[in-house]
């Protein structure tokens, strides 16, 4: 393994998306227009982002042994993720199941399934861990498992990233031991409290402030307003988003911050790799989906060319 690894310790969920005119109220059946499964779940979008974008990964977690799970394991595989830590649970492979309607609001069910067994921080897990150079955490693992994970990540030397999605306050010991937390607005404003007034932009460099005091950098990021960059050293500095007609939103956040750890793996400056991944996420806000929409090394460098 190359000590530029990327491990990500995650979620691998199949994403059951139905569009409808209507969503049904409880007891009542609507007719919908259509139905796709797509691979997804933070932990898998993470992975698969930053192997499209030329990193080398590890993906640390769990699927059932089921169609959906072996589709899962294809698909990171196809990109070169390495899936040997991602082990066969008794418990079917994490579902989210998202109602899309007529005015594009939807409603999500997520079903942790296999998910939620990965509960314990294993001897094969720290041996991956320590070999490697980042580690990706989102909170979409039990929250004691994240912790740990993260708490060994700081012994072993290795930078750790951590996504505060679907957000809770954390404790204390999770936030000490990240080096880089990537937050939208709305995670940023429950981890710092809401600044109040001022423009998005004003409210995200307040919160970056806040959340720096914290860890080494910060990232708010603020969708097509772009990303709000934030170290001890310095001011913060805004990352503008690229102007994109935008068909779906779903993952632009996971593509950013994978985009983002292979390019902070490669030894890219801060602002050369936050400009990769504001590219990238804008490229997949333009297609449809998670794992469907995230762009190639190759799509990223023509798009900045
Ligand atoms: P999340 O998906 O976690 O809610 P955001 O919506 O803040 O995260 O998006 C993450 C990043 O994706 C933004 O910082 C921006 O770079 C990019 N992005 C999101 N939406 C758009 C958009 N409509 N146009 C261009 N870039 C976008």
């Amino acid at each position: 393994m190359s000590e530029k690894t990327i491990v990500v310790l995650g979620s691998a969920n199949m994403d059951l998306v139905v569009s409808t005119e209507r969503a049904p109220d409880m007891g009542e059946t609507v007719t919908g227009r259509t139905f796709r499964t797509v691979p997804g779940g933070k932990g898998a979008n993470q992975a698969l982002a930053a192997a499209r974008a030329g990193g080398t990964v590890r993906f640390l977690g769990a699927v059932g042994d089921d169609e959906f799970g072996h589709r899962i394991q294809r698909l990171l595989s196809a990109d070169g993720v390495d899936v040997s830590g991602m082990t066969a649970s008794n418990e079917p492979t994490g579902t989210a199941h998202i109602t899309v309607d007529g005015g594009g609001g939807n409603s999500i069910i997520v079903v942790p399934g296999a998910n939620g067994t990965v509960t314990t921080l294993t001897d094969e897990h720290r041996g991956v861990i320590s070999s490697a150079a980042t580690l990706l955490l989102q909170l979409e693992l039990p929250l004691k498992l994240v912790t740990e994970a993260s708490a060994f990540a700081r012994w072993a030397g290795v930078r750790t990233v951590l996504t505060p999605a679907p957000v809770i306050p954390l404790p204390e010991a999770l936030l000490d031991n990240v080096d880089l937390l990537v937050a939208n607005e709305h995670e940023a404003a429950v981890l710092a409290g809401h600044p109040g007034t001022g423009s998005a932009i004003d409210e995200a460099e307040a919160m970056a402030r806040t959340l720096a005091k914290r860890t080494k950098e910060v990232v708010v990021t603020l969708g097509d307003q772009g990303a709000m960059y934030a170290s001890g050293a310095g001011a913060p500095v805004h990352v503008p988003a690229f102007e994109v007609d935008a068909v779906d939103t779903t993952a632009a956040g996971d593509t950013f911050v994978g985009v983002l750890a292979a390019g902070l793996a490669e030894d890219l400056p801060a602002e050369v790799a936050l400009r990769r991944a504001s590219a990238a996420a804008a490229l997949a806000v333009k297609r449809f989906g998670a794992s469907t929409s995230m762009p190639t090394r190759r799509e990223i460098d023509k798009f900045l060319a």
